[in-house]
């Protein structure tokens, strides 16, 4: 693609990587085929290449205006595109600089600003979350059905005995995770255990800085990211072996810590190791280490694969092969590439597309008749066990005593 960028982009980082991206896009359209936006809405400029045309006007010189705006908030970021695109084109890359350009100019209604305001004071911060869920869980039985299901039920976790080994890697608690689903980590703490791996909660880190980075908030994600990389170092340099991650959303993320901190002569050496250290589960634990585990719960499962691990950290069919070795029956699902319509804050502030991505999506998983469905991120299995006819877990939960049955 032939680009003109203006004046006020052409010489700067941002305006350089752009035009890199824009010049390996050949505008074929593969990716408008597998965008889950463009399959609900049918209009090219909420698909990918109808995007990065918009992105590219902006960068050309044209006065991002609201309409803009709104195709590019309708985005997923589920980098699906990515995916199918044949030219490597890092679609999300240019995202970012794009909506931080409209950011820039095109102001928001109060009730948006708003609500983006205190989606980003509140979720990244446990202590703030955690009164408001509870009282919303002792009230859960006398919510109506539709907020009934919205409210995760509380889970209740006995942490197994824990054993000193030589081996240890930091594990990342994140914000919402440990309060609405502490039994992920709970689960893997003790799997890890048997496996001769000490985990490491390491004091003062927290939010992944994902939530504010994709609300176009990028100093307030960096902010997040350089107090994970300070609570982490010290046990780095004590010989941690990896960071590991349970939440793909959060682990596409801080795999990006180089990246994001690359002009911070402070930290940019340590986010680059961190970046490096960053491992999902599925990346820990090998088909060998099955051998030591045991299997519980049903055993005809289907798998949901987040796209921040299949598109993101471009690791697809890894926990499937893990559960397939380890007996476990994965019952054929369509369209397995296509996004549940979490993403982030999507389903909060995209309501209407993101339910219709979730019927899809649950009709996709429930056809073949599972007893569970089976993910890799909070914010899918949340999303997917607002609606689901089955009971959702995170994957590592099948082998432990407390799956459900
Ligand atoms: S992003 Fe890739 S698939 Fe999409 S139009 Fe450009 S080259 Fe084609
Ligand atoms: S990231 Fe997902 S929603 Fe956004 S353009 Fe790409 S495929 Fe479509």
């Amino acid at each position: 693609m032939q680009t003109n960028l203006a004046e006020f982009v052409r010489e700067t980082e941002q305006g350089r990587e752009a035009d890199r991206i824009l010049r390996s896009c050949v505008h074929c359209g593969f990716c408008t085929a597998t965008c889950p936006t463009y399959q609900l809405l049918g209009d090219e400029l909420d698909g990918p290449r109808g995007r990065i045309y918009q992105i590219k006007m902006v960068l050309e010189g044209t006065r991002p205006t609201s309409g803009i705006q709104r195709h590019l908030d309708r985005c997923l970021t589920c980098l699906n595109c990515e995916t199918t695109c044949p030219s490597g084109v890092e679609y999300g890359r240019l995202l970012d600089i794009g909506r931080d350009l409209v950011e820039a100019e095109v102001p928001r209604p109060l009730g948006q600003r708003w609500l983006r305001w205190l989606l980003r004071q509140v979720l990244p911060y446990p202590r703030r979350v955690a009164l408001p869920l509870r009282l919303a869980q002792l009230l859960r039985p006398m919510l109506p059905g539709a907020l009934r299901r919205k409210v995760p039920p509380r889970q209740h976790v006995v942490a197994a005995p824990r054993h000193d080994h030589a081996r240890t890697m930091l594990i990342l608690d994140g914000c919402v995770q440990p309060l609405m689903t502490p039994r992920t980590n709970s689960v893997m703490a003790g799997v890890l255990d048997r496996l001769g791996v000490s985990v490491i909660q390491a004091k003062g880190a927290g939010c992944c800085g994902a939530l504010s980075h994709h609300l176009s908030a990028g100093e307030e994600a960096k902010a997040f990211m350089r107090h994970n990389i300070d609570a982490w170092w010290p046990h780095i340099e004590n010989g941690a072996e990896a960071i590991i991650v349970t939440a793909s959303g959060c682990g596409a993320l801080v795999k990006e810590y180089g990246h994001h901190l690359r002009d911070d002569p402070a930290y940019a050496g340590k986010a680059t190791r961190v970046a490096a250290l960053a491992k999902d589960l599925a990346e820990v634990i090998t088909p060998a280490d099955l051998h030591d585990l045991t299997r519980h719960g049903p055993r005809r499962i289907a798998f949901h694969a987040p796209c921040t691990l299949q598109h993101a950290q471009k690791l697809g069919g890894v926990v499937e092969r893990l559960l397939t070795q380890a007996g476990f029956e994965l019952v054929p699902v369509t369209d397995p590439h296509l996004c549940c319509g979490s993403a982030g804050t999507y389903s909060l502030l995209q309501a209407d597309l993101s339910v219709r991505l979730l019927q899809r999506k649950l009709e996709a998983l429930q056809a073949a008749g599972p007893e569970l469905i089976a993910t890799a991120n909070i914010g899918c299995q949340l999303q997917l066990q607002s609606q689901a006819k089955v009971p959702v877990v995170h994957w590592i939960e099948l082998f432990s005593p407390s799956a459900p049955s």
